[in-house]
């Protein structure tokens, strides 16, 4: 009976030592914040954003353009939110039309004073299949402006205080070992692409990638 309160009490020991320290590891590298803590404050600015030549409403962060994932929906996108995971996906949909939003007021204020202030959230942003930095601006997510790169160009003039991006046309490709045909952006592929039609890479037998939805 000894014997076996003894292999009982080492299994506990085993069971218990491993997650503790693991528990004191976690503690100490993960940062220390909860939803609503407040990160930074956004600032007013006159610079302007535009996705295609429409202009759509940004905010400013660091000197940095951020955008709301909700408006991404009016600018050739799909926004998912999953209630359960809290996550947000920011996807490219060739096939929505344009609804820009209407009426977007100029700044008044002087440029870099604060406007209010930005807090943490939990829901995780996933553009293109990619987490990116998400903050959570007056009970809404927000990215920024920057984030959206892989789907098109930027461009930016000093003078008229605009930052501009033009999205890439879609472009089906398919890669030597794949099984997938995929948009050209799209940051699974690890080898060489080339050009098809989404016909061609069917008859080829490639099917759609999952995460770029092509
Ligand atoms: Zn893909």
């Amino acid at each position: 009976m000894k014997k076996l309160r003894l292999i009982f009490l080492l299994l506990l020991i085993m069971t218990i030592l491993p997650l503790n320290i693991f528990a004191l590891q976690n503690v100490s590298d993960a940062p220390v914040r909860n939803i609503g803590d407040v990160l930074g404050n956004v600032l007013h600015s006159n610079v302007r954003t535009y996705i295609n030549g429409e202009r759509i409403p940004s905010y400013n962060i660091n000197h940095r353009s951020v955008v709301l994932i909700s408006d991404l929906a009016n600018y050739g996108f799909d926004v998912v939110f999953d209630e359960e995971t809290r996550i947000a996906t920011v996807t490219r949909n060739y096939a929505k039309e344009f609804t820009p939003i209407e009426n977007i007021a100029d700044n008044t204020e002087r440029p870099g004073s604060v406007a209010f202030q930005y807090v943490y959230t939990d829901i995780i942003a996933i553009v293109n299949g990619v987490e990116v930095e998400s903050f959570n601006i007056r009970g809404r997510l927000a990215i920024f402006f920057s984030s959206l790169g892989d789907f098109g160009t930027f461009r930016w003039n000093g003078e008229t205080q605009q930052s501009m991006l033009t999205l890439n046309e879609a472009r089906i490709v398919v890669t030597p070992t794949g099984i997938r045909y995929h948009f050209h952006f799209c940051h699974t592929i690890r080898e060489n692409w080339r050009y098809v039609t989404r016909e061609e890479a069917r008859e080829l037998g490639f099917t759609a990638c999952l995460v770029c939805e092509p």
